[in-house]
């Protein structure tokens, strides 16, 4: 598994590298108008950032290995915690469609009043990994559905379902992986490095939360986390 892991890694950031390397080799050699400079260079800055993202999803994920589980006496709004959501959302819709004026149809939903025990950095990180992926993989024009609820047993959930490509059976059960994708090419062309669902997994299981996917190809995902009700402090509540 580690020999597996460290070819995955080093494959990983040898793309990014090559690509930079290239571009630096062409601005030694070639003479170059400003305006090529300028675009040679900001693909140059795209690779780093690709590069400075894949260590820092590495690290996160070693963090949460080497790290006992978070404790159950630091409380996160989960109110809160959806506007940062929204607005990171948003703002990644929008960036991801410069010149579209139809963006993505988000709702985010919060209906459920209180807090969740855990760590906050943890938390956050494991649902925008999830409201990224929703908004990356699905087409502008879809929709994506942001949820937190009360469940009638007491326990909380986390819920982000969309309305993108779907994704088949036989993948679901590998897709916590590190680096596993179904689909390599959109993957990278929207910034993922192939950790962001082992992430996910991970930061569920140290809170003791279950995490779920269910996906049809041709409809939509839904991707869900639902935390046990000893986790949950509610201020008001609507369940359902
Ligand atoms: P990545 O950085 O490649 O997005 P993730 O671990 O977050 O890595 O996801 C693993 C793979 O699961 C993705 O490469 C993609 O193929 C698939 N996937 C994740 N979320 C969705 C989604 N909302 N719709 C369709 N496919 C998805």
């Amino acid at each position: 598994m580690r020999r597996d892991f460290v070819a995955n890694v080093s494959h990983e950031i040898r793309t990014p590298l090559t690509v930079l390397g290239g571009f630096v080799e062409t601005l030694q050699t070639l003479p170059l108008s400003e305006e090529e400079r300028e675009r040679y260079l900001a693909l140059m800055a795209q690779q780093a950032e690709r590069m400075q993202t894949l260590v820092s999803d590495l690290l996160t994920l070693s963090r949460l290995e080497g790290s006992p589980p978070p404790s159950v006496s630091e409380w996160m709004s989960m109110p809160a915690l959806m506007r940062q959501l929204e607005q990171e959302g948003r703002a990644l819709s929008a960036v991801l469609n410069p010149s579209s004026d139809r963006l993505h149809q988000l709702e985010f939903a919060s209906l459920l009043e209180g807090q969740i025990a855990g760590a906050p950095n943890e938390l956050l990180s494991a649902m925008s990994n999830l409201v990224s992926n929703a908004i990356r993989y699905t087409p502008t024009g879809g929709e994506v559905h942001v949820r937190t609820l009360v469940l009638p047993d007491g326990r909380a959930e986390f819920s982000v379902s969309d309305t993108g490509p779907g994704i088949a059976p036989e993948h679901i059960p590998r897709l916590t992986e590190r680096f596993y994708r179904v689909d390599r090419s959109r993957s990278r062309g929207t910034g993922g490095t192939g950790l962001g669902l082992a992430i996910v997994k991970h930061v569920s299981q140290r809170h003791g939360a279950e995490f779920k996917i269910e996906s049809t190809p041709g409809k939509g995902s839904i991707f869900t986390i639902v935390f046990p009700a000893n986790r949950l402090r509610l201020e008001r509540a609507s369940s359902c």
